[in-house]
């Protein structure tokens, strides 16, 4: 072999390597598209939210749910479910991550993926890895502003099959606490018994990046062309594109 003395033009660079002992992952914008979830998701919940809130009335979610509603929209205490409806649809379109609207998602997307009436997505980087790296011992967990109600669905409803049996965990906000604040992470790390330091958060938001470097967690945030938060400003984490420019080893 020749050796040539041009160097690579565009060499690639080596994956990102991590010591971890335990992922937790942000679904919306890092395992998935977010438009996935704010479109084909919301088309499916929206025309049935009224149905449901009236058929499990008797439902005790449902009913907290309905009173967080008119607490926080100042809805008279007698308010119709048209009422409640109407809030829902315009938390929505605002794209208002409010407890009870993701509450009654999470039941409606729950039976449609049981019917198989919705799939969930994932980019095409990331099952692949997370079964070699689940393969390989380490922890995977999921913390989501999605309720745990339509974690679960999600994974087990994955394009490749039943991804729940890798998943040590599922935490959302009434679980864990507010995503952009580190007392939730604090919490997480409790929850799945690892110290701070052996933990490592991919997310996409840099508020999340942000809280999660202040609780003492390793953090990757993912720049991904089309999604929300593409090329924003992450303060000097370490960025990717996606699962495939990084290596998870344990410590
Ligand atoms: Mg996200």
């Amino acid at each position: 072999m020749t050796e040539s003395l041009t160097p690579e033009p565009h060499p690639t660079p080596d994956p990102l390597t991590v010591a971890a002992r335990a992922l937790v992952v942000d679904i919306e914008g890092t395992t998935s598209a977010a438009g996935f979830i704010l479109g084909d998701l919301y088309d499916y919940a929206r025309p049935r939210l009224a149905a449901w809130i009236d058929d499990h009335a008797a439902d005790p979610a449902i009913a907290e749910a309905r009173r967080q509603v008119i607490a926080d929209a100042d809805l008279p205490g007698d308010a119709t479910t048209d009422a409640i409806v109407a809030v829902l649809h315009e938390w929505m379109e605002r794209d208002v991550k409010a407890t009870p609207l993701k509450t009654i998602q999470g039941q409606i997307w729950a039976e449609g993926f049981e019917k198989a009436e919705i799939s969930s997505h994932f980019f095409d980087d990331v099952i692949p890895k997370l079964r070699a790296w689940h393969e390989h011992g380490v922890a995977l967990a999921v913390f989501s502003s999605g309720s745990v109600a339509s974690q679960v669905p999600w994974f087990q409803h994955s394009p490749d099959g039943d991804l729940t049996p890798l998943i040590s965990g599922f935490f959302d906000t009434v679980s864990a606490g507010p995503k952009k604040e580190a007392a939730s992470y604090d919490a997480i790390a409790g929850a799945l018994g690892y110290a701070a330091a052996e933990l490592v958060f991919f997310t996409d938001n840099p508020g999340e990046v942000a809280a999660a470097r202040a609780a003492g967690w390793q953090v990757v945030a993912f720049s991904r062309a089309g999604e929300p938060f593409f090329e924003a400003d992450f303060d000097g984490a370490m960025v990717v594109a996606s699962f495939d420019d990084v290596e998870i080893v344990l410590p």
